[in-house]
């Protein structure tokens, strides 16, 4: 079916804006109507709530997120795309526009005291860094529903014990309750990715459901765990914690990391954090006794 018929059967969401797709930019515009409704569902847009969009594009999200919701924040750095969607906007509701690099917006500078919800379809080139910034800000946000890779979102979302359960699931799963929703094919999007792609929700979690007592810590544990997978986690741990600390958080040492729950990693990251506060303790205590 042409694009001209998908309109004329209102299946076609996508804008005219008349600009080439930059590959470089991760430029994927979603122009199916059906997947926009799904998304819009899955958030649920309520009155007086604040959103933030990353990477508005060709307003696909936008202008629907503004005709249910009036006023919407949008971080987008295609310049090509500004005035476009400032001036296509106005049919629509309140868009403000910031043009920045996401990865250089201080959502907590943003957020200004008002936790904000996150959406948006997110450049595949930049999806992790994406994440991990916005879980840098977790207190400023309600919660993220995002357009990623598929194969992204089954690793965020997987399991222990899944093949792709990994430092990507246990992090992200440590802060926020992650639910995969549902999967889109590559046909929703011009120019279609390669791969099919997913939509995730993201709850930042409330820190006494966190208990990670150091949050550097845990991150090492975690990053050396993964590194090397197939090791037992006495060898892929070796340099960040000894089998002795390992066993006495619970965890049998000839285990491997992708067979731990989330919660295993955050003991076992809480153990390791009081050891080596106990060890410098007791170090700076014997540094202070007096030579005679
Ligand atoms: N939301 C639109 C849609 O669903 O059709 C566009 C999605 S497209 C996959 C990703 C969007 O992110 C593009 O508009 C692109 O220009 C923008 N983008 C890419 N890198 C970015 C960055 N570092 N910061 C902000 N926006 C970025």
């Amino acid at each position: 079916m042409s694009r001209r018929d998908l309109r004329e059967r209102g299946d076609d969401a996508s804008v005219a804006f008349d600009k080439p797709a930059k590959k470089g930019l991760g430029q994927h515009f979603l122009h199916e109507r059906g997947v926009i409704d799904k998304m819009l569902l899955a958030i649920d847009p309520k009155p007086g709530e604040r959103f933030v969009e990353i990477g508005p594009g060709q307003g696909a999200l936008t202008f629907p997120l503004l005709d249910r919701h009036g006023a919407l924040t949008a971080i987008e750095f295609d310049r090509d795309l500004l005035e476009p969607l400032r001036a296509a906007a106005t049919a629509h509701g309140a868009l403000t526009l910031i043009h920045a690099d996401v990865m250089d917006v201080d959502f907590g500078a943003l957020a200004a005291g008002e936790a904000f919800r996150l959406v948006g379809n997110l450049p595949y080139n930049l999806s992790s860094p994406i994440l991990f910034h916005a879980l840098a800000y977790a207190a400023s946000i309600r919660d993220m529903h995002f357009m990623l890779q598929k194969e992204v979102v089954d690793r965020m979302a997987a399991p222990p014990g899944s093949k792709v359960y990994g430092r990507l699931s246990v992090m992200l799963q440590a802060y926020c309750d992650v639910t995969a929703l549902f999967k889109v094919p590559p046909g929703a999007f011009r120019p279609p990715p390669k791969v099919d792609s997913a939509v995730v929700r993201l709850v930042p979690k409330a820190p006494t459901r966190i208990g990670i007592d150091d949050p550097a810590r845990f991150e090492a544990v975690v990053r050396a765990a993964f590194g090397q997978r197939r090791k037992t986690l006495r060898n892929a741990l070796s340099g960040v914690c000894d089998a002795e600390i390992i066993a006495a958080a619970g965890i049998d040492p000839q285990d491997r990391a992708e067979r731990l729950a989330v919660a295993d990693f955050v003991r076992l990251a809480n153990v390791s954090a009081q050891s080596s506060a106990q060890s410098s303790a007791h170090a700076s205590a014997t540094d202070a006794t007096p030579i005679r």
